[in-house]
């Protein structure tokens, strides 16, 4: 999954998504990317999350609303993006241990933060200050 997400000069905030999907999946698999609260959510007054991994465990837990939820409570991004990679590992420990899961997210300050459950889930940032700048994603293994 490729997951954007951006803030304008204003404060409003906005997020795209797109997939191939997983590798040898079944005919007619619908994953993630395309369910809004899943793959991706955006709420103007409070910020954007967005997943990539093995969408299934993704709607299971509704990941990217529960990150915006968790930001809108109080959380930083990369708190929140953190709390939802433990809910799916507290859910499902054994399948967890073999699977990817990964959330990006930003708030209504610009700032922005991943989490994932394995390691290598790495993103790029880009502002007036840094262009093309590699984030690598802290991970819980
Ligand atoms: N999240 C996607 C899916 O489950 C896979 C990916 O990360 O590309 O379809």
């Amino acid at each position: 999954t490729i997951g954007m997400l951006a803030i304008d000069a204003k404060g409003n905030i906005s997020g795209a998504c797109t997939t191939s999907g997983m590798a040898f999946k079944l005919h007619g698999r619908v994953g993630d990317s395309p369910i809004i609260g899943a793959g991706l959510y955006v709420d103007n007054e409070v910020g954007g999350a967005t997943s990539t991994g093995v969408g299934e465990e993704v709607i299971r837990n509704v990941g990217s609303f529960l990150v915006v939820e968790l930001m809108r409570q109080g959380m930083s991004p990369e708190k929140a993006c953190k709390e939802a990679v433990h809910r799916i590992i507290k859910k499902k420990p054994d399948t967890a241990k073999n699977i990817q899961v990964g959330f990006l997210a930003i708030n209504k300050k610009g700032e922005y933060g991943a989490y994932a459950i394995q390691p290598g889930f790495s993103f790029a940032v880009c502002n007036a200050q840094q262009q093309d700048l590699l984030i690598k994603g802290k991970s819980f293994y």
